[in-house]
C-alpha cells in the first residue's frame, strides 16, 4: 500500500489524499459545507460510508440527499434510528429487516405479542427525534461469524441469528449509533443528527421473510428528511397526490375499468379512455411520421423459438404468461434445441446464480415434457417481432436508419400483489419504436430520440425530468457485459455528449447497464412533484447477433446494425395514469375525452342545440348535449365535474343569433359567440399538437 492514493473525481480531475482519508475528510478539503450535505460516498462504484476510509486508488462520487444512494442510506439510518427507539420503548422486541424503500423506510419488528396502534407513532417520533438530537455517530465494526452469533443469541433475537446463519464468515459487520447495535451491511450515514424531520407514516402486517408459514411481524413505515421544510412539501403533496389518484380519478370520469371476469391488471379503456388513447396514438403516429418512422403490426403471440432466440426465454419467463399448447401441430424438438451451456453463460452474466439458472432452464424443459405440443406464448416485447420484420428481406446500408413503429400490445405476469391501478398491469399498449442504424448514423439517430422526448415533454408540460444513463464497467466485458469494448466506448460517448450538448439533465450510473447495451431511464415529474419512471432508452449490440440481422455496407459486405430500443410515451397504461394525476383530470382541449358540453336552457332550445352539436361534430369535436330538463345551474355543475373544457350554453337569445354562450371550465363566463367564430377558435385548441 502507498502512502499516497489517487482520487478521481466525476468531472475527471485527480487529486492525491495519505491512504485511509476518508470521503468525509475529502469533502471537508473541498469545503465544509459541501462536507455537512455529504450522506455516503460512492467508491469505484460501490457506496459505502463516507466516513470509511479509503486506501488504494479510487474513483469518488460524493452521495447527497439529491442522490437516489444519497436518500437510501439516510432512510435506512432513520430505520436503525426507529429501531433504537422501539427499543427504547418496548425493551426485548425482536428485529427483522429494515431496508430503505422508494419513499422511506420500514423494518419489521416481533412486538412479542404487543399491537401497536396509529396513536402511539407520534410518542415514538419524538423519542427517535430525541435520540436523533444527540448526534450520535454510526460506527461499523467488522465481527467474527462466531460473535455476531453469540451477540444475539444472548439478545435473544431469533431473527438476527438465522440471518447471520446464511452469511458467510468474514462479511459480517455490525453498526452502531447510541445504544443500539445492528447486524447490517451498511451503508450508513455520518451521525443521526442529519435525520431533523420525521413522520411514522403507516403500521402493517409482514411475514418473516415475506412467506406466509412464518410469523407474522409488524412492519412500521416511516420517512425522514434533512429539513423540517422538506417533511412539510411532501406531506402536502401526498395529500394532493391523494386527491389527484389516477384509479380514484379514472373511474370518476369513466376513462378505464376493472372486471374481475376479464381479470385483474387487465384494464378495459371506456369510450373516454379510448377518446385519450386515439388522440395520444394520433401524435405519436404523426411525430414519428415527421421524423421518418414506418408503421407495422405484429400479432400478439409467437412460438415459443422465437423467445429462446431472444432470451427472453427462459430468463424472463416468471414474467411471462404461461404458453399455449396447440394440439393440432406437430412438434419436432429438433427445431429448437436448448444448448444448457449457452444459456447458463448467458443468464449468468445477467447475474443469476448456476444454481438459478439451472433452475430457469429444468423448468423450462419439464414444461416441454407436460406440454410436448407447440407452445405459443402472449407477447411480453414487440422487439423479437420487429426483428423479424428487418430480417425479412436483404438489407442495403442505403435502408438505413430504418425505424419500425407500433403501438403494441404486450403481456406480463405481474404479480397479483404488485397490480396497481394503471401503474402496473397485464396488459399494455406501449409507444414502440426499434431504430436499425449503422454506428456512423448512431449519434444521429440517438440525438433525434431524444429532441422527441424533448417535444413531448414540452407538449406535456413536463418541466422536470431526469436521463438516469446506465453504462457498463469495462472490467466486466465478457462476463456482465457484452464483449464489444469499442461499440460500447464508443455508444456511450456518443449518448453522453448528445446529453451533454442538448443541456439535458442526467446522471450517469456506473455499472448499471444492460447486458447487451448501455440504456437510459427516463424519470418525470408530476405536476405535484411525484416521480414516475416513464421509459426506456436502450442501446442494443446483442439482438440484432442474436437474429443474425445484417445489411450489405458500401463495399457490398455484411455488417451489423445498431438497434436503438425507444419508447418516449412510455404505454399507455401508465403515461395516461401519470397524465390523470398530472393534469387532476382537467386535460388539454386536445386530450380531453370531452372537449365540449351544450346545455340547453329549455326543452325548446334543444332543436338549436342539436344544430349546434353537428357543427362541431363536423370538425371532429368530442362534444356531448344535455338535453335533460334539470335547472341550466345543476347542468353546468355536472359538465364542471365531468371536468369537460368548454359549456355551451344555448336558449332564446343564443337561438335567435345563431350564437352560444361559452364558459370555460374553471374559469366560467367567457360572453356570447357566433358560431362559426367558435368553430374556428376550437379547432385550433383541439388539433394535436
Ligand atoms: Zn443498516
Ligand atoms: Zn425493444
Amino acid at each position: 500500500m502507498s502512502d499516497q492514493i489517487k482520487i478521481t473525481f466525476p468531472d475527471g480531475n485527480v487529486r492525491e489524499y495519505p491512504a485511509g482519508t476518508s470521503s468525509l475528510d475529502i469533502a471537508k478539503s473541498i469545503s465544509e459545507g459541501l462536507a455537512r450535505k455529504v450522506l455516503a460516498a460512492k467508491v469505484n462504484g460501490e457506496v459505502r460510508d463516507a466516513f470509511r476510509p479509503i486506501n488504494e486508488d479510487a474513483s469518488l462520487v460524493l452521495l447527497t440527499w439529491d442522490d437516489k444512494e444519497g436518500k437510501a442510506a439516510f432512510w435506512h439510518s432513520s430505520a436503525h434510528l426507529m429501531a433504537e427507539a422501539l427499543e427504547a420503548t418496548y425493551p426485548g422486541i425482536k428485529f427483522g429487516y429494515g431496508p430503505p424503500v422508494d419513499n422511506g423506510f420500514y423494518y419489521d419488528v416481533d412486538l412479542g405479542g404487543r399491537k401497536l396502534s396509529d396513536e402511539e407513532l407520534p410518542k415514538l417520533e419524538k423519542k427517535m427525534s430525541e435520540l436523533a438530537s444527540q448526534n450520535n455517530p454510526y460506527t461499523r465494526k467488522e465481527i467474527s461469524k462466531k460473535d455476531a452469533l453469540d451477540y444475539f443469541a444472548k439478545k435473544g433475537d431469533e431473527y438476527k441469528v438465522e440471518t447471520i446463519t446464511e452469511l458467510n464468515d468474514g462479511e459480517i459487520t455490525f453498526y452502531q449509533q447510541g445504544n443500539f447495535v445492528d447486524l447490517c451491511r451498511g451503508p450508513h450515514i455520518p451521525n443521526t443528527g442529519f435525520i431533523k424531520a420525521i413522520k411514522l407514516t403507516n403500521i402493517a402486517g409482514a411475514y418473516w421473510k415475506g412467506d406466509e408459514k412464518n410469523k407474522q411481524l409488524t412492519r412500521i413505515y416511516g420517512v425522514t428528511f434533512p429539513k423540517q421544510k422538506d417533511l412539510d412539501d411532501y406531506l402536502k403533496m401526498q395529500e394532493e397526490a391523494k386527491k389527484r389518484d389516477h384509479r380514484k380519478i379514472g373511474k370518476d370520469l369513466e376513462i378505464f375499468a376493472f372486471d374481475d371476469d376479464v381479470g385483474p391488471g387487465m384494464p378495459l379503456w371506456m369510450p373516454n379512455g379510448g377518446a385519450m388513447i386515439e388522440q395520444l396514438e394520433a401524435l405519436a403516429k404523426k411525430t414519428e411520421e415527421d421524423a421518418g418512422y414506418e408503421r407495422v403490426k405484429t400479432p400478439h403471440i409467437a412460438r415459443e423459438s422465437l423467445y429462446i432466440k431472444s432470451g427472453h426465454l427462459p430468463y424472463y419467463a416468471d414474467s411471462m404468461f404461461p404458453p399455449m399448447a396447440m394440439l393440432t401441430e406437430a412438434v419436432k424438438e429438433e427445431d429448437r434445441p436448448i444448448n444448457r451451456e449457452e444459456i447458463k453463460k448467458e443468464l449468468f452474466a445477467k447475474e443469476l446464480t448456476p444454481e438459478r439458472a439451472d433452475q430457469l432452464i429444468d423448468k423450462m424443459l419439464k414444461l416441454r415434457k407436460e406440454l410436448p405440443q407447440e407452445r405459443y406464448y402472449l407477447k411480453a416485447m414487440n422487439c423479437p417481432h420487429h426483428h423479424k420484420i428487418y430480417a425479412a428481406v436483404p438489407r442495403s446500408y442505403k435502408e438505413l436508419p430504418l425505424r419500425l413503429a407500433e403501438y403494441g400490445t404486450c403481456y406480463r405476469y405481474e404479480q397479483s400483489g404488485e397490480l396497481f391501478g394503471l401503474m402496473r398491469v397485464r396488459s399494455l399498449n406501449m409507444n414502440d419504436a426499434h431504430i436499425y442504424c449503422t454506428e456512423e448514423q448512431f449519434a444521429d439517430e440517438f440525438k433525434a430520440v431524444n429532441d422527441m422526448y424533448l417535444r413531448y415533454f414540452k407538449i406535456f408540460g413536463i418541466d422536470k425530468y431526469v436521463m438516469r444513463f446506465s453504462t457498463h464497467d469495462p472490467k466486466k466485458l465478457g462476463q456482465k457485459y457484452l464483449d464489444m469494448p469499442e461499440l460500447w466506448k464508443k455508444t456511450e460517448d456518443m449518448v453522453r455528449n448528445v446529453m451533454t450538448d442538448a443541456k439535458i439533465p442526467f446522471v450517469e450510473v456506473p455499472d448499471e447497464a444492460a447486458f447487451y447495451g448501455p440504456k437510459i431511464d427516463v424519470q418525470i415529474w408530476s405536476a405535484i412533484g411525484r416521480e414516475f419512471t416513464l421509459a426506456t432508452n436502450q442501446v442494443d449490440f446483442g439482438q440484432p447477433r442474436r437474429f443474425g440481422l445484417t445489411f450489405k455496407n458500401k463495399s457490398n459486405q455484411d455488417e451489423t446494425p445498431i438497434i436503438i430500443h425507444r419508447a418516449p410515451l412510455g404505454t399507455h397504461e401508465r403515461f395516461i395514469g401519470f397524465l390523470i394525476e398530472h393534469y387532476a383530470g382537467n386535460f388539454p382541449v386536445w386530450l380531453a375525452p370531452k372537449q365540449v358540453a351544450i346545455l340547453s336552457i329549455a326543452d325548446r332550445h334543444i332543436d338549436y342545440g342539436k344544430e349546434v352539436m353537428n357543427e362541431l361534430k363536423k370538425q371532429r369535436i368530442r362534444v356531448i348535449l344535455d338535453d335533460t330538463s334539470e335547472k341550466i345551474g345543476k347542468k353546468i355543475r355536472d359538465a364542471e365535474v365531468k371536468k369537460i373544457p368548454y359549456m355551451l350554453i344555448v336558449g332564446d337569445k343564443e337561438q335567435q343569433e345563431k350564437k352560444v354562450s361559452v364558459r370555460k371550465h374553471s374559469e366560467g363566463d367567457k360572453g356570447q359567440m357566433a358560431v362559426d367564430d367558435f368553430v374556428l377558435a376550437l379547432s385550433k385548441e383541439a388539433a394535436i399538437p
